[in-house]
């Protein structure tokens, strides 16, 4: 047992862990034989579940996250909420779970932000939005049913950077035998994926000491276990295009959109670890996107025949350009030329 969060501190204090601290407000609402009810802020506590509920036995659990970020102005802006609701309400429709309204969930984050934004940590702190949607029918003889009932849920969390590795890139294992998960499962944020990674990224962090795992079943590019993958050049950025196997990364998108904003040539297409290392011997540069790494470059590739460095082994030039324009919209020192952020005050309550 590991102890109980944090309760979170005002700003100004030093950032804890990602994710160990909590906010005190979070947004709920059940959905009962298929029909939502009414959206209720509550004190976090613990949740009352019945022991046969659906997602204890039949895994029929997802999640989201994505961050509020405070301004240089003070402001508090989400960024691209309605994606994130869009991707959860994508989840429940493939796991057969009570299918919510992108307005629902964004509502209950939008809420869920409000009642903690006071703890909104300045930058490059954020607050991360946490939302959960479980499916809730007590019924332990449904393994081939779906769950109508469901509990929606949405946590806040002050966060810091979550890479604490300064500038060093980091190290990914290579895996060309194990796929990260199922065609069924690839877009699904839930937590069977994870839990599916977890042998794999142990046995490899001990032997190998990386920090992470890129998958990449047959030889053909996937994703990490969090996070996408992109290679960058000056000019050009190449990245898997969407299809079932991954899942489809908002910070993935926000990059490539910057990128064409800046005149780069962005290809979406398949990628063979054999084109991967010749990238980096060609001196390229490789990084991932996500929410909570914004985007991270990649210092070294590491496989069973050895090691194939990238770059100089720190996060490169052209990744902290991407991130800096990225950071700079989210923060809303920058245009928002695609109407990414929503800024979020009391009167949001
Ligand atoms: C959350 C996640 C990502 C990143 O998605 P973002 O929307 O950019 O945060 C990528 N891959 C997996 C498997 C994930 O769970």
């Amino acid at each position: 047992m590991t102890s109980a969060p944090l309760t979170a501190q005002p700003t100004g204090t030093p950032a804890p862990a990602f994710g160990t601290v909590l906010a005190p407000t979070m947004a709920t609402v059940s959905a009962v034989d298929g029909v939502y009810g009414d959206l209720e802020l509550v004190p976090l506590a613990p949740i009352a579940m019945h022991p046969a509920a659906h997602a204890l036995h039949y895994g029929s659990a997802c999640f989201e996250g994505l961050k509020a970020h405070r301004g240089a102005d003070g402001k508090v802006r989400l960024f691209r909420v309605a994606q994130h609701a869009a991707r959860m309400v994508d989840s429940a429709d493939r796991l057969c779970l009570p299918v919510p309204d992108v307005q629902l969930v964004t509502d209950a984050i939008v809420r869920t932000t409000a009642a903690n934004l006071d703890l909104t940590p300045d930058a490059p702190g954020a607050l991360y939005l946490r939302p959960v949607l479980l499916g809730t029918l007590e019924n332990i003889g449904a393994a081939a049913a779906p769950s109508d009932d469901a509990l929606l849920y949405v946590l806040a969390s002050p966060v810091g950077d979550y890479f604490t590795g300064g500038d060093a890139g980091l190290r990914l294992w290579v895996e060309t035998d194990l796929p990260r998960t199922t065609p069924q499962f690839g877009r699904i944020k839930t937590g069977a994926n994870y839990a599916m990674a977890l042998g794999l990224t142990r046995r490899v962090k001990a032997s190998h000491g990386v920090d992470q795992v890129l998958f990449a079943p047959d030889g053909e590019v996937q994703e990490t276990g969090a996070a996408n993958v992109l290679l960058l050049s000056e000019r050009k950025v190449v990245t898997r295009a969407l299809d079932d196997s991954f899942l489809h990364g908002v910070t993935r998108d926000s990059v490539l959109t910057i990128a064409r904003d800046l005149g780069m040539e962005v290809e979406e297409r398949d990628v063979s670890v054999d084109e991967l290392y010749a990238w980096c011997r060609d001196g390229g540069e490789v990084a991932l996107s996500g929410t909570a790494a914004v985007l991270t470059g990649v210092g070294a590739l590491v496989t069973g025949d050895g090691e194939v460095p990238v770059t100089d082994g720190r996060s490169g030039p052209v990744a902290a350009r991407l991130r800096d324009a990225l950071q700079a919209i989210q923060r809303g020192e920058a245009a928002d030329p695609h109407g990414w952020t929503r800024e979020v005050t009391a009167a949001d309550l």
